[in-house]
């Protein structure tokens, strides 16, 4: 019989879980959208936004998901015929690279694979040669969704800055912010994109263009830019009509505000750090679990590895069979393979992920653990023991009163 019913946990890299206090947040009458409380609302996220991005800059809002401020962020700063560089590791990048082409800008490729970070010494070798500086923006994302990789943002700063490249440094940060560190300002991130369902834990919808002076500047020639796109009336809220082009996103605004509610009460640095333990919890099962069978992490070393989401290898048809044996049977929901198709496994069916961004705490991490466990045993799924004991060793040493430092 199926042991699903209960609260079910969507632990997919986005959407994410949805709080109880932001759904509540949002069940409420449409308010005013010219006068009133609104706007206060609107002005309080501002400074908000700001502080999770650790950016002292421009944001603008946008009612889109991230495909809307991956158009809008190229939209601001290109021409059409100007060069942009993509690097990519994973799927996201390309997606990204994708879009830009479409809009008419050129777009040069270097692809690190899917089990790899940004090789920074490439990077610069390609800035380095490009003597005339036709690229105007380097592209990429701080963590890719599918892969699981997490890029050195600081690091490809230090490379442009190195061989002294005038490029915008562009980051997409949509399945990480306020879940892995970033700091737009002190990484020297020109533009950041990001979306309000991964780490923000509020419903698909919003999104956000995070920019600086230098970037602006490039806005004032770039011809890409569309009047619902422009960035500029967005950060103007004395005109509130202008500054969402159109309606407000009511209930997301008030979504949003519980979720920032909750992450300022946590604090920064705290969220990271529940992250960090959550995650290298699941690093430590997966170990155990991998020691005698095929289930394997795709990125291999731990500092590359993204907090918010980990992608698997278990072989085909396995990943589809336990993520379909843990939906049916323990109430939780498992990211798909993504992006890692091959002529052996068109459908991908050998890789799952695990989505642990937001809000997400320790019973819930081994909750989702223990009902892999449960499934790598009802598919006869070879597998090493002791993988909900290497796990609960990582929370014991990362939990408050613990004994500290235990984690990866
Ligand atoms: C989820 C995600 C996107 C796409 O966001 P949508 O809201 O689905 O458009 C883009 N980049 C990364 C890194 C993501 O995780």
């Amino acid at each position: 019989m199926s042991l699903a019913a209960g609260t079910h946990y969507l632990a997919i890299p986005g959407p994410s879980v949805i709080p109880d206090a932001v759904l509540r947040a949002m069940h409420r009458p449409a308010p005013n959208i010219y006068t009133g409380e609104l706007r206060e609302v609107v002005d309080s996220l501002l400074p908000d936004l700001r502080w999770v991005a650790r950016t002292r800059h421009h944001v603008a809002i946008y009612i889109a998901n991230g495909h809307g401020a991956w158009e809008a962020a190229l939209a601001n700063v290109f021409s059409r015929g100007e060069r942009a560089l993509s690097l990519s590791t994973g799927v996201f990048a390309d997606g990204w690279a994708d879009m830009a082409e479409a809009m008419g800008i050129a777009v040069d490729r270097l692809d690190f694979g899917k089990r790899a970070a940004i090789d920074l010494a490439r990077v610069e070798e390609r800035l380095a040669a490009d003597t005339a500086h036709e690229i105007r923006a380097v592209m990429c994302v701080q963590v890719d969704t599918a892969s699981s990789v997490k890029n050195d943002i600081a690091g490809l700063r230090a490379a442009l800055d190195r061989v002294g490249h005038p490029a915008l440094l562009m980051v997409d940060c949509i399945a990480c912010l306020g879940v892995d560190p970033f700091e737009m300002d002190d990484w020297g991130v020109d533009v950041m994109v990001t979306g309000s369902q991964k780490g923000l834990m509020t419903p698909p919808g919003l999104s956000f263009v995070f920019f600086n002076g230098k970037a602006d500047a490039a806005r004032d020639r770039a011809d890409c830019v569309t009047r619902y796109w422009d960035w500029r009336p967005r950060v103007e809220p004395q005109g509130f009509y202008q500054f969402f082009c159109g309606t407000a996103p009511t209930h997301h605004i008030y979504g949003l505000r519980a979720a920032l509610d909750l992450m300022k009460a946590e604090g920064l640095e705290r969220i990271w750090e529940r992250h960090a333990i959550l995650a290298s919890a699941v690093w430590a099962a997966v170990d155990a679990w991998g020691a005698a069978g095929p289930l394997e992490l795709n990125i291999r070393e731990a500092r590359l590895r993204s907090h918010a989401v980990t992608a698997l290898r278990i072989g085909a048809p396995h990943g589809t069979a336990l993520r379909n044996w843990v939906s049916e049977n323990a109430g939780v929901t498992l990211g798909i393979g993504l992006g890692m198709a091959s002529p052996d496994d068109p459908n991908s069916d050998g890789f799952f992920r695990i989505g642990h961004m937001g809000h997400v705490n320790a019973q819930m991490v081994m909750g989702a653990l223990g009902s892999i466990g449960a499934g790598l045993a009802a598919l006869d799924i070879p597998h090493g023991r002791g993988a909900l004991d290497a796990a609960a060793e990582v929370l014991a040493g990362g939990a408050q009163g613990g004994r500290g430092g235990a984690r990866a």
